[in-house]
């Protein structure tokens, strides 16, 4: 295969382990503290402490050349996508086709998260040069987003594989990222780098939550924003990734069987949240407090549900910051949208949440 250009450094890294500083040298990060060597794959450097729980680090490097070779070959983002889930047949095919859909959908919906939180925006709007740090990059629809808000965007993955189709989305529509494959637990940058850090649907795959608000915390600079959106466990709606109604509900034991059992696929690691868990999660991080937000549906999302469903969600929109209201439907809201803020003691008075839960 052709030598690949190495992905651009807007952010220099640091040690993921011990966050002493690194020495780059032929395709390999080597820490002067620890003497940890992180090498760099097809021209993206792997910081991984651990791997993709659903593939090892060697497998998913091999997938990830797979998809590097058609991408060579003229293949288009939608088509790596295709070709992603055709090599992964564990996957039944009416899942397959469905993430393809969420996947092309992608940019269009980062899109819109980035224009309505209000945080994230007046952050992208205050600076031409906003650093932004997008946790749990997949296919790189929300990393597209914010190329296009912003010139310094780091997209990082646990899967190696998902970076090389991400890479694609960004190639075709000439917005450069830095991307990097290490886990969300163990970042490999270092303090006060990033003006916003997103999270979009990344908290319910991760084992260690508390870890990944930490290091989004660290990272982020005074004043910074941590977005991140999550699956409510309690829902009133279908198991987002299995369609499967009143998952959450079940303890977690009997969750994982359930879905063995109905679905034919592993749910072992899924962790969904309810708004008393994600809550006392986030007390127990650096950022103390956070603000909880019901999602608005966008116009596009709108039009892709009947009309029974869209005046549903028209008196959703209106009544849902009713206070008692509110309350309720943070119980049973299909996705939460949370805010945290870091502060420093000095600026704190500046940066209130609007709402502390
Ligand atoms: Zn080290």
């Amino acid at each position: 295969m052709n030598r690949i250009p190495p992905s651009p450094v807007f952010v220099d890294y640091c040690c993921p382990r011990c966050k002493g500083p690194l020495v780059l040298r032929t395709d390999e990060y080597t820490c002067v503290a620890c003497n940890a060597h992180y090498p760099v794959v097809l021209g993206i450097p792997d910081f991984r402490v651990f791997p993709d729980p659903y593939i090892s680090i060697a497998d998913d490097h091999l997938k990830g050349g797979r998809i590097a070779e058609r991408a060579a070959a003229g293949a288009s983002f939608e088509e790596l996508v295709r070709y992603y889930w055709s090599i992964t047949p564990d996957e039944p095919q009416e899942m397959a086709e469905r993430f393809t859909a969420l996947a092309v959908a992608a940019t269009d919906r980062g899109r819109y998260l980035l224009a309505t939180q209000s945080e994230v925006s007046a952050v992208l709007q205050r600076s031409s040069s906003t650093r932004v740090l997008d946790i749990g990059s997949r296919t790189g629809g929300l990393l597209l987003a914010a190329a296009e808000r912003s010139p310094e965007v780091v997209g990082i993955d646990i899967a190696f594989r998902w970076l090389i189709v991400a890479r694609k989305r960004l190639e075709e529509a000439g917005r450069p990222a830095q991307l990097v494959c290490c886990c969300a637990e163990f970042l490999p940058f270092k303090s006060d780098s990033f003006d916003v850090a997103l999270a979009e649907n990344v908290l319910e795959h991760t084992a260690r939550q508390q870890a990944l608000i930490e290091e989004a915390h660290r990272v982020l600079k005074p004043a910074g924003v941590f977005f991140a959106t999550t699956w409510n466990r309690l829902a009133a709606a279908p198991e987002p990734h299995v369609r499967l109604w009143g998952v959450g509900w079940l303890p977690l034991t009997w969750r994982q069987s359930y879905v063995k059992w109905r679905k034919g696929v592993s749910y072992d690691h899924v962790r969904l949240l309810s708004v008393f868990q994600l809550t006392r999660l986030v007390r127990r991080t650096s950022f103390g407090h956070c603000v909880m937000e019901l999602p608005e549906f966008s116009a596009a999302q709108l039009s892709a549900v009947s009309p029974g469903q869209r005046a549903i969600v028209k008196v959703y929109h209106r009544i849902k910051n009713w206070p008692l209201i509110r309350g309720l439907l943070l119980l049973v809201a299909p996705v939460f949208h949370m805010v945290c803020i870091r502060y420093l003691e000095a600026n704190a008075a500046t940066v209130q949440p609007r709402e502390i839960l």
